[in-house]
């Protein structure tokens, strides 16, 4: 008969935060687990209902794997019979599992004494998180979020991941509900609060900028009302106008504030180099991945860097040192035929539609400059008018040609004016017309929402080389 522990849910949680010697669960090293082929044993199994799975049916195959104890719900537990007892099946079974998770983690992230860095804002939270870990791990022992894993249950996941080997935490924090950062920072209770900026992000809940200032600077409420510091990007209003009474703030990212960036160049694939000016001297950078927003992010990482005493060798070792690997690969640069072709598939808003466009007409190029645009999603009323302002924005840059997919995006195909060469419905379509335009010495910019699986394009594009 497995052990069942028939309690409330904040005294099971208890329990298990409480660590209890012996047993075989990793009470001390909780290895918690949402996903049954994860398992390599000992671990603790959540049974999360999701969208379109429920975790409770890989309860079974959890146990199978080696799964210390499953974490259920009670609605769950009482349902089942005889089958799901057996030789060292143990059950936490509380009200909620999300909610157990969440304050598993936050009971264990209450005995960790290292600084946690919270970092969360619209556009390139996990660039930067990557960014000031890289930075961090030149001198301390580093615990940062895995790729992008920022939401109610990739938090908590980090947090448990913490060993007493770590010193600091550098957690990524992303919301799209108003409340939501409250929530995240009820658990990783974070000491230090940095937002990258705000941006056009689910303005479908956020509602408008102001809306999503609301909900995201709600990490500086928090790190605040705990004496605890924010580092403030000085170039976003939104952030500064929310930093104005708070007890210890950091600032970076003015033109001539104490931490500057000078001499920057983007090569032929948009990696920057730049020199990074501070308050002793200068540091020559050059990163290993693309994108004119970079040097922003740089100055914030390194800003982090030196507030934690990290020398300026230490600096330039981590920035120069992060490779786009993994996880967190964003616009990626390649050649196809001679085309060069910047993928940034990967999401899109128009904040981040602006960074890729700046950065792709800093580029030298020998040839035409060419867009493909497909919808931006998740803006809400403000839809119509950013696809239309976006391609505005085209016919004023250097651009010689865009192609939009989609629906939304054939509002910035009117906007081009001349500059507009086609709007598509098939990628199949876009992708023949593309090979018939791109000549060698081109370069091709994707850019979209993830659901519009622009990446068909550069796959396509990719299988051509030759
Ligand atoms: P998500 O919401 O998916 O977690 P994120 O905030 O973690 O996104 P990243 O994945 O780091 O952001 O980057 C996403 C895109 O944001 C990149 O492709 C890049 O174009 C853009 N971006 C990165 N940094 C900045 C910045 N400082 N300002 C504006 N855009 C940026
Ligand atoms: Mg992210």
């Amino acid at each position: 008969m497995g052990m069942c522990l028939e309690r409330t849910e904040l005294e099971a949680v208890g329990v298990l935060a409480g660590y209890p010697e012996g047993g075989d669960v990793r009470w001390c090293n909780p290895v918690a687990v949402i996903d049954s082929r994860l398992i390599e044993g000992g671990e603790l199994f959540f049974a999360l209902q999701g969208e379109r799975m429920d975790g409770h049916d890989f309860v079974q195959a959890a146990f199978d794997l080696g799964a210390a104890c499953a974490i259920v719900s009670r609605e769950w537990f009482s349902r089942q019979g005889a089958s799901i007892h057996g030789e060292g099946m143990r059950y936490l079974v509380v009200h909620d599992p999300v909610k157990a998770l969440q304050q598993l983690a936050g009971s264990y992230r209450a005995k960790f004494t290292g600084p946690v860095i919270g970092i969360g804002g619209s556009n390139g939270k996990t660039t930067t998180k990557e960014m000031v870990a890289a930075v961090l791990a030149e001198k301390y022992c580093v615990h940062a979020s895995k790729g992008n894993l920022n939401n109610h249950l990739g938090v908590p996941l980090t947090l448990l991941g913490l060993r007493s080997c770590h010193e600091m935490a550098v957690i990524e924090m992303g919301i799209n509900h108003p409340g939501e950062m409250a929530l995240l920072c009820s658990v990783a209770k974070p000491d230090f609060g940095f937002l990258t900026n705000i941006g056009h992000e689910h303005l479908e809940f956020l509602g408008d900028l102001d809306g999503v200032a609301m909900a995201e600077t709600e990490l500086y409420r928090d790190v605040d009302s705990r004496g605890g510091t924010v580092f403030l990007n000085e170039l976003d209003a939104r952030l500064a106008a929310a930093a104005g009474g708070l007890q210890h703030v950091v600032p970076f990212g003015a033109p001539d504030g104490k931490l500057h960036a000078r001499h920057i160049v983007l090569d032929a694939e948009g990696r920057p180099s730049f020199t990074l000016c501070h308050e002793d001297g200068e540091i020559p950078l050059t990163l290993n991945f693309a994108g004119r927003h970079n040097v922003h992010n740089s100055l914030g990482a390194a800003t982090v860097g030196f507030f934690f005493g990290c020398s300026p060798l230490e600096v330039r070792r981590g920035l120069e040192s992060l490779l786009p690997e993994g996880g967190w690969k964003r616009l990626e640069v390649f050649e196809a035929n001679g085309v060069r072709v910047f993928n940034d598939t990967y999401n899109a808003n128009p904040d981040s539609a602006l960074m890729a466009m700046k950065t792709v007409c800093e580029v030298p190029c020998s040839g035409r400059r060419i867009m493909v645009l497909g919808d931006m999603l998740e803006l809400g009323e403000s839809s119509e008018e950013a696809h239309r302002s976006l391609g505005e924005l085209v016919s004023r840059l250097p651009f010689h040609a865009l192609y939009t997919y989609g629906g939304q995006a054939a509002g910035s195909c009117r906007s081009a004016g001349s500059k507009c060469r086609g709007h598509f419905t098939s990628h199949n379509r876009l992708l023949e017309l593309l090979k018939q335009e791109l000549e060698a010495g081109d370069l091709l910019l994707l850019k979209g929402s993830r659901g519009m699986r622009l990446e068909r394009i550069a796959e396509g594009l990719r299988m051509e080389r030759i």
